[in-house]
């Protein structure tokens, strides 16, 4: 029978996922700055804790995780040449029409519901913080960070909509 994960099953996964995302050159402070961004033109005084606090809520849902080590996974195989054809081509060159790297962020931004996929729609198009950095830096040939950005960007989005939830909710 197919045993659950436990809470603390989940709290080595979370630090699984933020040393992986280190690795990638991420860490939670910068995603924090980036919901900071996003949220504090609507929310007087919300400081920088507050946000890195939501962050780390994020981090810690399983789906979130699952979701995270999925896309960096596909990233890393794909700049060691380890896919097959044509998906190697299409992940490596973060082909414009491909679109499934913004649908697995979606499983991250769905965890807080519907008000996390404006945040998502709105950041992805903004390049805000250090996802413009991995556009930048992904574009060289020895580098794909085609989930990464999106990963990011997901996960400040459903930190800024964990606030929201957690003040309105
Ligand atoms: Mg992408």
């Amino acid at each position: 029978m197919e045993r659950s994960p436990s809470r603390l099953e989940d709290l080595d996964k979370r630090n699984v996922v933020v040393e992986r995302m280190r690795e990638r050159g991420v860490d939670l402070n910068s995603i924090a700055a980036i919901t900071l961004d996003l949220q504090s033109p609507y929310i007087e005084g919300l400081d920088f804790e507050t946000c890195l606090d939501h962050v780390e809520r994020v981090v810690r849902k399983r789906e979130v995780q699952h979701a995270i080590l999925t896309g960096l996974e596909l990233d890393i195989l794909a700049e060691k040449d380890l896919l097959s054809e044509p998906l190697a081509s299409i992940i490596k060159n973060d082909y414009g029409l491909y679109g499934i790297d913004e649908i697995l962020a979606l499983a991250i931004v769905n965890v807080y519901g519907s008000i996390g996929f404006t945040n998502f729609g709105y950041v992805d198009k903004k390049k805000m913080g250090i996802i413009k950095d991995l556009d930048i830096e992904g574009k060289k040939p020895d580098k794909c960070h085609t989930f990464l950005d999106d990963i990011v960007g997901a996960i400040a989005a459903a930190a800024a909509s964990s606030i929201i939830t957690h003040r309105y909710g």
